[in-house]
């Protein structure tokens, strides 16, 4: 259902839309229903957008991630989420070009694709088409606040904007924003790599990953008990620009080799 709102936008490759690394919660909840709503979207919106519902798959190198890795399957499948357990044979069958020796592999054909930066333009453009007003490159300096302390709306380097609504849409600044409103919001950045290879021809079909990285990402104290990931964090984002980038590719579950080069075996 659309309702007619007034709306003000402030504010200054290819993203994953997954629900197959979520375990069941409020997450898992939330990415369904996106899932949903970018289906419905991607009808609206240009197909320049590029979403793309190809499925996930989920590979686990060992023994004892597959196990693990069946267990979440199963609570996701209780949760509502399409999941097939796969053995090593037939995870082969679907993507032959998967590095050897996997064990298994689970396949969530709810994951999609998208590309972010097109479909961001995109949102904003219908916005502004169904009357929203959009002032790029304006930072929200100030939340305001009425006589009993409710947001009353934003208070710009140029102006004050009154809204009996305020969404807080910052990102990794999200946190920095609601402490404008005296509200903490532990939202704390985190490193990621992007690999861009040269053009090849299309050797993987779904979106392919490690259940190994699934189980690492949502434990953070594994994260803060390794001093690896604890010296990443405290040199975040200088690192990649001032020593260049070596690529640890040990762990790839796809053809992308060791020495940093992708290609056909
Ligand atoms: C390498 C990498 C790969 C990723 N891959 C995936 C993926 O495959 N799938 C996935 O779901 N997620 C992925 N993510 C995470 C994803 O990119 C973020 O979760 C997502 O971009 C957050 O979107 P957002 O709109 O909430 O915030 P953002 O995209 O961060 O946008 C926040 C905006 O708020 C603006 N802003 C900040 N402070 C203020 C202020 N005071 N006033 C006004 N404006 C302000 C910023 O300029 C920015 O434009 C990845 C992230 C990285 C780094």
């Amino acid at each position: 259902m659309r309702r007619s709102l007034d709306v003000v936008i402030v504010g200054a490759g290819e993203r994953n839309l997954l629900v197959s690394d979520k375990v069941p919660g409020p997450e898992l909840e939330l990415a369904l229903h996106s899932a949903a709503l970018w289906q419905t979207l991607a009808q609206e919106l240009p197909s320049s957008i590029e979403y793309e519902r190809k499925g996930g798959l989920v590979v686990a190198q060992a023994e004892d991630s597959l196990a693990g890795l069946s267990a979440t399957a199963a609570g996701q499948r209780r949760a509502g989420v399409e999941a097939y357990d796969l053995t090593a044979g037939r995870l082969r069958e679907i993507e032959p070009h998967l590095a050897p020796g996997p064990a298994g592999g689970c396949l969530y054909p709810q994951d999609a694709q998208v590309q972010p930066a097109l479909a961001a333009a995109e949102l904003l453009r219908s916005s502004v088409r169904a009357g929203a007003c959009l002032w790029p490159g304006e930072e929200v300096v100030a939340i305001l606040a009425d006589r009993a302390g409710a947001v009353s709306g934003v208070r710009t380097a140029r102006c004050e904007l009154r809204a009996p609504v305020v969404v807080n849409a910052a990102g990794t600044w999200g946190g920095e924003v609601a402490a404008l409103a005296g509200t903490p919001l532990p939202v704390m950045p985190r490193r990621g790599f992007v690999l861009v290879t040269e053009p090849l021809p299309r050797l993987i079909r779904h979106k392919v990953y490690a259940a190994e990285y699934v189980a690492y990402a949502r434990a953070p104290r594994a994260v803060a008990a390794n001093p690896g990931k604890v010296g990443e964090g405290v040199r975040y984002g200088a690192a990649l620009a001032r020593a260049g980038v070596r690529v640890r590719t040990r762990r790839a579950v796809t053809e992308v080799r060791g020495d940093g080069r992708v290609g056909r075996r």
